[in-house]
């Protein structure tokens, strides 16, 4: 057993040392007293970074400097309420997604909160979404929707489920939300203010703090908006197309994994900012 745990620690432990390595900044957590968190640890996760802008090309505004400040705005809200907060990145780095993920797996009694901004062709896409992938996820989406959604003057395009690869691969309650256009002037104007930042983190904050008290009142109504949008353009593409090919469903998984590692050079989320854009159409 101990030598079972050891195989699986050493990857884990390896890959952090070189990732803090290569970014000091990252995976840094802190806590503090006085608060509600009662021991939990929130994974944030600030999307792209680096080269990777997010967006679509041209994007006058950079997602990834956006989601790392509302990043960490969410960091302090949380940690000033006694929880403990890890960060993905916390400066203007890449990170693989398997790494996000890796970083988020190694914590036990963890919640995971990827924040981005959503890009659209079509100037007048507008609106708040907000993401879930497993079942344990929903009650935290909807609350964190509520609260964002619930406190913008933009759209409330709801709460909706898809494969997502930071939302596949994390094992916890995990959401991406999308706190707006930056393709569309009005929203990338909101996006701008440091006041309207703060005030998406702490909605973001307060759906965290919520999502066990009031999770049932929010589901209710959630789960239904959640189960209208046909399941079937939310679920990975590349799997839907392996289950076409009628294989046994273990050859089916290895051909996803092997077509994942042939697209693996684009980031997966990269892609997903721009498919969940303009899409009610
Ligand atoms: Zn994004």
């Amino acid at each position: 057993m101990r030598g079972n745990s050891l195989r699986i620690a050493l990857p884990i432990a390896s890959l952090l040392i070189a990732f803090l390595a290569s970014n000091s900044n990252a995976a840094k957590s802190s806590r503090s007293s006085g608060g509600d968190g009662s021991g939990t640890t929130v994974v944030i996760d600030a999307g792209h970074g680096g080269y990777d802008r997010g967006g679509i090309p041209g994007q006058r505004v950079s997602e990834k400097d956006m989601t790392l400040d509302v990043a960490r705005r969410l960091k302090s809200v949380l940690a000033a309420s006694d929880y403990r907060v890890v960060m993905t990145r916390d400066s203007d780095v890449f990170v693989p997604l398997g790494t996000r993920t890796a970083i988020a797996n190694s914590y036990r009694n963890a919640i995971f909160v990827s924040v981005h901004f959503n890009s659209a062709t079509r100037r007048g896409a507008s609106g708040i979404e907000t993401y879930f992938y497993s079942r344990e996820s929903l009650p935290l989406a909807s609350a964190i929707h509520h609260y964002v959604a619930g406190g913008a003057p933009s759209e409330n395009r709801g709460v909706r489920r898809r494969g997502y690869f930071v939302l596949r691969r994390t094992n916890m309650p995990a959401v991406l939300v999308e706190c707006g256009f930056l393709t569309n002037p009005t929203e990338a104007a909101y996006a701008q203010n440091a006041s309207y930042r703060q005030k998406l983190a702490e909605g973001i904050a307060a759906g965290v703090r919520s999502r066990n008290s009031v999770a049932s009142s929010f589901s209710t109504t959630r789960v239904a908006t959640a189960e209208t949008i046909p399941m079937q353009p939310y679920i990975d593409q590349t799997r839907v197309t392996s289950s076409k090919k009628s294989r046994s469903k273990r050859s089916a998984k290895k051909s996803t994994r092997r077509k994942k590692k042939k697209t693996s050079s684009k980031p997966a989320e990269m892609e997903a900012c721009v498919a969940s854009s303009d899409r009610e159409g």
